[in-house]
């Protein structure tokens, strides 16, 4: 039986064999070899039955029949010339679509994007995500393939037309080899939607993609799933902005530090952090506080935190007296005067 998977062999016809030869060849077999007609073999005739189905469905396509035809030259080139003995040609399986997608080939990865609050990122937290998912067809349990018979739907089962002629889809047979699955089309699996409650480190940056192993669309063929690949969107603050690791806020500066330059302190989610402004620092400007931003949950590289200053008067603004007005107002004049 060497030859029971070279659809050829199968139809007992030539490379060469026109789509007429194929359609005869396969009619005037699957004739001999229906089940209905060999009740007392029905093992060997539905296997055989099976494979003319197969051979035939290939052969009569002729975009398929020319891949058929590509693979099995390069098998027989390659059994020819790479020496090792007994190396089953890969166009021996009995679909040669096969061995474009092995059994353990993995699933897609899908991709989304989640709006998160911006504190889920500093702090960690758990998020939901709905996702247009993929799950395994529960009909033919990931395979695609149906692998059997189903009622020819030309002659509706019959083997003949209304006008008495033999079927041309069915040859006659009434039924039909069926190698895939209608559930899901022969992929394997069905779109459905999903909702994943995912863990968020703290210190995840706002660019982050988070690979969620297996929750990807299940592998063709019952293979492994793929991965999700989940970006974020942080929603916007009243205080806080985030840029990957680095975040930024506002830090209050009395205008006598601004002026001659100090320590200014502020507080972010709940940490005290102490900033040097520079002498004569202006309202809106950025002050960089290196690694006192995100802290990666996996790398360990820490951003930066940039103070934006807001300018605040000092203590006792509001008593100063007309002497110290004074004093103040003339300093301001004779500074500029020299300038
Ligand atoms: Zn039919
Ligand atoms: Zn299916």
């Amino acid at each position: 039986m060497s030859n029971s998977h070279d659809h050829y062999a199968v139809l007992g016809i030539g490379e060469a064999a026109s789509a007429q030869e194929i359609t005869q060849a396969y009619r005037r077999l699957a004739m001999k070899w229906h089940p209905d007609r060999n009740r007392e073999n029905i093992e060997a005739a539905e296997r055989e039955f099976k494979r003319l189905g197969e051979a035939y469905r290939v052969l009569s396509d002729p975009k398929q029949r020319e891949l058929y035809d590509a693979m099995r030259l390069s098998a027989r080139s390659n059994t020819n010339t790479n020496g090792f003995g007994g190396h089953k040609p890969f166009w021996s399986n009995a679909d040669p679509f096969e061995a474009r997608r092995p059994a353990s080939e993995r699933g897609k990865d899908l991709k989304a994007k989640v709006t998160v609050p911006l504190e889920t990122l500093v702090s960690g937290g758990e998020i939901e995500v709905k996702v247009n998912g993929f799950a395994t067809c529960a009909a033919c349990a990931g395979h695609g393939r149906f692998d059997g018979y189903a009622g020819c739907d030309r002659c509706g089962g019959q083997g003949y037309t209304d006008t008495g002629y033999l079927c041309r889809k069915c040859g006659g047979a009434g039924v039909l080899f069926q190698p895939t699955c209608v559930v899901c089309r022969g992929k394997g699996v069905i779109k459905q939607k999903q909702t994943l409650s995912i863990k968020v480190r703290a210190g995840t940056p706002s660019n982050a993609t988070l690979r969620v192993r297996g929750a990807g669309e299940p592998g063709p063929s019952g293979g492994l799933r793929g991965d999700l690949l989940l970006t974020f969107s942080v929603k916007p603050h009243k205080l806080y902005k985030l840029l990957g690791l680095t975040l930024t806020a506002d830090i209050k500066v009395d205008f006598v530090t601004a002026l001659l330059g100090g320590t200014a302190h502020c507080e972010i989610f709940g940490r005290t952090v102490k900033a040097t402004i520079p002498a004569g620092a202006r309202a809106g400007r950025l002050i960089t506080v290196p690694g006192e931003g995100l802290k990666h949950p996996s790398t360990g590289e820490a951003g930066d935190l940039k103070l934006r200053v807001v300018l605040d008067l000092p203590e006792g603004a509001r008593k100063l007296t007309k002497e110290h007005k004074e004093i103040l107002k003339s300093m301001f004049e004779a500074a500029a005067a020299r300038s």
